[in-house]
């Protein structure tokens, strides 16, 4: 082959691999919506409920009398970030976009499923309130151990796509502000990294067993290195320094609490094989099923692509249409230059 041949080629690949970064975006933000979607109905059922009918597909109605395929503030707010990071590359102005788009997400219903807000958590409503009084989108955020609910690691997946060439520190400090518009303590930060992590070494192809154990080497190491204390590093032993697969299901919780939710989204990916069972694991563990679902589904999607992901489950998701209009703007706005 000549020259320009293999030239070519490789130019054909590097597009190629380009545009397969599109598909990754759709199928986080679908496997988040999805995820959501399909825990909404079931919110706040005891696992043990849940477990007399479990849930096997979309549902409807329910919890909050609202038909399939409707998602809830996880991807909402999801959506928001994500138009942040859609809209610019500068992390002050994405900070300030997300701000601006959580409240009129709040007040005026902005990237709802049918027009309306019928679910937000505690932290988060304290921390809008604060930005709309005019607060830094940096120090709105609740920083105290109590404020410690799953809302901020449930809205972050997109934040990915956004750290995949920036060194680990920047990660972990840039991770850290986008968390703290509304949770700014560090155990809510550290879930958001280490999730983004496990994201990130997802896109790199790695398998989610190696990832899994590089985290257990990676993450440490670099939280002692900022003097993080150590009885917060902590709070992650069971991820850390245990095998969350070999851990007896009834130990896995599935409330509000962020460490709660890091390890059943976990859990839930490690002990199954496509996103639909993953997904559904974590809606059938009960309680906060919507949220364990939707961050479950997040990593999910971008594990097993686009094409796992049930047609049934695309096809009832409300707004699909603008869902993949929003991942192809921020394909735009990271990838365009290589095409
Ligand atoms: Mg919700």
């Amino acid at each position: 082959m000549s020259r320009s041949g293999e030239g070519h080629l490789i130019v054909n690949r590097e597009v190629l691999k380009w545009r397969r970064m599109l598909e990754k975006i759709k199928s986080v933000l679908l496997g988040v919506a999805i995820g959501d979607a399909l825990g909404v109905p079931v919110e706040f059922s005891d696992h043990n409920e849940i477990k007399k009918n479990p849930v096997a597909g979309m549902t409807g109605y329910g919890t909050y009398n609202l038909p399939s395929g409707t998602f809830s503030d996880d991807s909402s707010m999801t959506f928001c970030l994500a138009e942040a990071l859609a809209k610019s590359s500068d992390i002050d102005t994405i900070l300030k976009e997300t701000a601006k788009n959580f409240i009129k997400w709040m007040d005026a219903a902005y990237w709802t499923a049918r027009g309306s807000v019928f679910d937000i958590g505690r932290t988060t409503l304290l921390s809008i309130s604060r930005l709309k009084q005019g607060g830094s989108p940096e120090l709105a955020g609740g920083a105290n151990a109590e404020d410690n609910g799953n809302g901020s690691l449930m809205r972050i997946a997109p934040l990915v796509f956004y750290l995949l060439d920036k060194p680990v520190a920047e990660r972990f400090e840039i991770t850290a502000r986008i968390s703290a518009i509304t949770h700014g303590h560090i155990r809510s930060i550290i879930a958001c990294f280490y999730y983004l992590e496990f994201a990130k070494q997802i896109i790199e192809g790695k398998d989610k067993r190696e990832i899994y154990r590089n985290l257990q080497r990676s993450v440490p190491e670099y939280l002692a290195s900022i003097s993080t204390g150590p009885s917060e590093i902590a709070h992650f032993d069971r991820l850390l320094k245990q095998d969350i697969t070999e851990a007896d299901p009834a130990s896995i919780w599935s409330g509000g609490y962020v460490i709660q939710t890091i390890e059943a989204s976990i859990w839930c990916l490690m002990t199954t094989g496509n996103y639909n069972d993953a997904v559904l694991r974590a809606v059938n563990l009960g309680h906060d099923t919507d949220t364990t679902a939707a961050v479950t589904g997040g990593l999910a999607g971008l594990l097993y692509g686009m094409e796992n992901i049930p047609a049934a489950y695309k096809e009832t998701i409300a707004r699909h249409d603008d869902i993949v209009d929003l991942a192809e703007r921020m394909y735009k706005r990271f990838w365009s230059n290589h095409d």
